[in-house]
């Protein structure tokens, strides 16, 4: 069926504001105006489809839209700071889910498509399952529902299998297109337990890689079903998606130095007790802590997971400028996957207020903890752990991480001696230049920034 003019154009322009609103996504002072942007985009795409002529089923339509977007808007609204990587997982599988469920409504009514359409809709229901349940997992895990990783025996053999049985099942399907009930039945089937086998097992410091490999391919699955149906919109929609995950992975992949091969065959697990910590951990007051860093002459922040649990980015940054104040020159050190999403802690300080000239990565600012008096951790564990250079049977081996213990001082604030995501000992804790001061971060912030006050 050709389109009138007006949808098409219209699907066009939300293509369109879907760009403009990634492009302003690339930086955090743009991000909020980008997201907007966006959304007009989506509201417009959507409003569109309404005006097709002849189109069935409007109520159902309506109803949907009801539905979904109530149940949007109010966990949107409500989802705490913290909890947005679960919520980014969940809705990145929905899109995923909702590519496949075209493609099952496609095959199930068994219209005539040629073969390169019904490729594209076999491949991109292949992706869009093994996202949906593969993002349901990591939603488990990041929730804290999934606690361990589960891997069977054979766990690469059995990967395998089910991914040479998916493609067989959907090869079988282009070739007796249109294919019967039992066949798509078994396809979607196995498709769905490949992802959630593939992502079982995967844990550790490789969360954040596969979160954004699925964002990957549900912008393709997106797209895939796009071409399907004809829509301009789900296509450039798709594949802008498609093509921003893909860039994220492998940026995240490198950062962890873990090529993603690695990552889905060779998942982090302990292979064995783990090198032996010696010391002990050292407690430090606010009062101390103030100090060491008030007559300093330069402190590098490292923020981690336990600031966004504290909410104290906002108190961090007020200490920052009081010691600015006193001439220390302070700058924060933020790791690839601090946090529990890509950029987490930009947003935060960014938030905060934070001048973006004062945030530094890995690469720029590692080889400046030789030079600071003070490195300043403030809930982050697994991002300085120098077990990851070292220990070959941790789970975080290899890992890049900052080099805060090259400080010649460390002060730690966390809440106790709880480990990070990746459940392994931190044996910077125990050196003899790290103090730990314990206490929920923004309470911590706040006491020091109260000493720093009275040191005037
Ligand atoms: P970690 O999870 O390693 O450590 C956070 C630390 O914060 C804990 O040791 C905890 O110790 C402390 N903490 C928790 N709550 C508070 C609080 N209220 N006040 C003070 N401290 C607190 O965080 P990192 O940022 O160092 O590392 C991120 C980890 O998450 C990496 O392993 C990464 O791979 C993983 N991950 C990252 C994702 C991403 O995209 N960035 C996505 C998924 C996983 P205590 O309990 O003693 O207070």
């Amino acid at each position: 069926m050709t389109l009138p003019i007006y949808v098409q154009g219209a699907w066009y322009l939300g293509a369109l504001l879907f760009i403009f609103g990634l492009k302003g996504m690339g930086s955090p002072a743009s991000a909020r105006k980008g997201i907007v942007i966006a959304g007009y985009g989506m509201l417009l795409a959507i409003a569109a489809t309404f005006l097709i002529p002849g189109l069935q089923n409007l109520a159902l339509m309506a109803l949907a839209l009801v539905v979904g977007g109530a149940v949007a808007w109010i966990s949107g609204k409500k989802v705490k700071m913290t909890d947005m990587p679960q919520m980014v997982a969940i809705y990145n599988g929905m899109g995923g889910g909702a590519a496949a469920a075209i493609a099952a409504i496609e095959f199930a009514k068994g219209d005539a498509h040629s073969v390169v359409t019904t490729i594209l809709a076999v491949v991109g229901a292949l992706i869009g399952a093994v996202s949906f349940t593969g993002s349901c997992v990591a939603w488990a895990k990041l929730q804290g529902v999934l606690k361990k990783a589960h891997r069977l025996p054979a766990q690469n053999a059995v990967n395998v299998v089910l991914a040479l049985v998916a493609i067989g099942l959907g090869a079988a399907m282009v070739a007796m297109a249109p294919a019967q009930p039992q066949l798509i039945f078994a396809f979607f089937a196995v498709a769905l337990v490949l992802g959630l086998i593939v992502t079982l097992p995967i844990g550790g410091a490789d969360m954040p890689v596969v979160i954004s490999l699925f964002n990957a391919f549900t912008g393709l699955a997106v797209g895939f079903e796009g071409y399907v149906l004809g829509n301009p919109a789900l296509i450039i929609a798709g594949i802008v998606v498609g093509a921003a995950g893909t860039l994220l992975t492998q940026l995240m992949a490198k950062a962890m130095n873990r090529p993603l091969t690695n990552i889905l065959f060779t998942p982090m697990v302990a292979s064995g007790p783990g090198e032996a910590i010696s010391g002990t951990m050292k407690e430090v007051g606010p009062i101390d802590a103030a100090a060491m860093m008030r007559y300093a002459s330069k402190v590098i922040i490292v923020p981690g997971y336990g600031m966004a649990v504290a909410h104290a980015q906002h108190k961090v940054w007020e200490m920052t400028a009081l010691l600015e104040e006193a001439g220390v020159e302070v700058k924060f050190a933020i790791h690839p996957v601090a946090g529990r999403m890509p950029g987490h802690m930009n947003v935060l300080l960014a938030e905060a207020g934070v001048p973006y000239d004062k945030i530094f990565d890995l690469e720029e600012i590692n080889g400046e903890f030789g030079q600071a008096d003070v490195a300043l951790i403030i809930g982050a564990n697994d991002v300085v752990n120098p077990t990851a250079r070292t220990d070959k049977s941790s789970p975080i081996y290899g890992m890049p991480i900052l080099n805060a213990d090259m400080a010649q001082n460390v002060i730690v604030i966390k809440r106790g001696k709880g480990t990070g995501y990746s459940g392994v000992e931190n044996a910077l804790f125990y050196t003899d230049n790290c103090r730990m001061l314990y206490g929920d971060a923004q309470p911590m912030a706040g006491e020091i920034i109260q000493q720093l006050k009275a040191m005037g």
